[in-house]
């Protein structure tokens, strides 16, 4: 009904935002759930958030009906604790962030929040205590402070500068000439993708959301930006309810549980410790990875020397 009432202007000018990478999916479907699959059930309450504790109930999942991609997934994910989910490539690790979203509803089982199923809550309700770190960032064609304060459009300026401060990235913008009103995007400053992810970072530091989905970016970041990544992300997951979404492992060391998807279930899961005394797939994955890294390092190094 809502999409219906939409006038078609509206979409023309949401479709031209689209087009020009203007818009990042989650202001999208902020603006009106254009394309949204799921719509607010008539008698949808908002959700009424208490810890902030999140699970997953025997979740079955597919786009396409030939292709189960969830095949009964539980687990949850304490109020203030720290749950990654890893796996390789395929796995559906990026798909359990969008159904947390609820970008789709899941077919069968329920996922809920504070006991809640969230099919039976607002969706602006659902986003509204949910803060997204996206694997990409889109920024809009504004200025870096605008960027920062969309997180909380009523926040300060001394606000915005304390949470770039904690995402790492305030020292960076004040060398830039025009500092926080240099303007960014595509027609303005072309930031790396290390330095978008620390401003998305600061968008969720001050929108102080109570869960926290973090879907690490899977492009390699140099060791330097990655730890500083790595910093500003274990201060915005401290006492918040948070789901990794990791396609690297050496963000998930710290993690209270490590989910290992493979196969649309569950294959091993426990901590980092447990996990490497099994000596299983995630043990072979580490171990691949340890490998990998090293490589890259000597790699580095010749290179230098050169
Ligand atoms: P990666 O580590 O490579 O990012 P992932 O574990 O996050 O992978 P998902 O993005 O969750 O994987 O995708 C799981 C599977 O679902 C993949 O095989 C993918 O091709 C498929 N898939 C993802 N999005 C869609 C979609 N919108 N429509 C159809 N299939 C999709």
């Amino acid at each position: 009904l809502l999409q219906l009432s939409v006038p078609l202007n509206f979409i023309g000018f949401v479709y031209r935002e689209i087009r020009q990478g203007l818009t990042d999916i989650e202001q999208m479907f902020d603006l009106l759930e254009v394309e949204a699959e799921v719509v607010d059930k008539p008698d949808a309450q908002p959700l009424q958030i208490r810890q902030g504790a999140l699970a997953f109930r025997d979740v079955h999942f597919s786009y396409d009906p030939e292709r189960p991609i969830l095949k009964g997934i539980s687990f949850e994910v304490p109020a203030g604790k720290t749950v990654a989910i890893v796996g390789p490539s395929g796995a559906g690790k990026s798909t359990i962030s969008r159904l947390l979203y609820r970008f789709y509803d899941v077919q069968a089982g329920a996922i809920t929040i504070d006991g809640q199923d969230i099919r039976g809550v607002t969706q602006k309700s659902l986003r509204a205590v949910i803060g997204m770190v996206p694997q990409d960032t889109v920024l809009f064609n504004d200025t870096i402070a605008y960027n920062i304060r969309y997180g909380r459009p009523g926040a300060t300026e001394d606000e915005v500068t304390a949470a770039a401060e904690v995402a790492q990235i305030g020292t960076f913008i004040e060398s830039l000439p025009h500092g926080y009103d240099t303007m960014v995007g595509e027609r303005g400053l072309k930031l790396s993708g290390g330095e978008k992810q620390r401003v998305a970072i600061a968008r969720t530091i001050l929108k102080a959301p109570p869960i926290l989905i973090l879907d690490e970016a899977t492009s390699a970041l140099d060791t330097t930006t990655e730890h500083e990544i790595q910093a500003a992300l274990d201060v915005v997951s401290k006492n918040r309810t948070t789901l990794v979404i990791a396609h690297r492992l050496s963000t998930v060391i710290n993690a209270d549980e490590i989910i290992v998807l493979r196969d649309g279930g569950i294959a091993e899961r426990g901590t980092h410790a447990d996990l490497l005394a099994q000596d299983g797939l995630y043990a072979s994955m580490w171990n691949r990875q340890r490998e990998a890294t090293q490589a890259e390092e000597q790699l580095r190094k010749v290179r230098e020397s050169d």
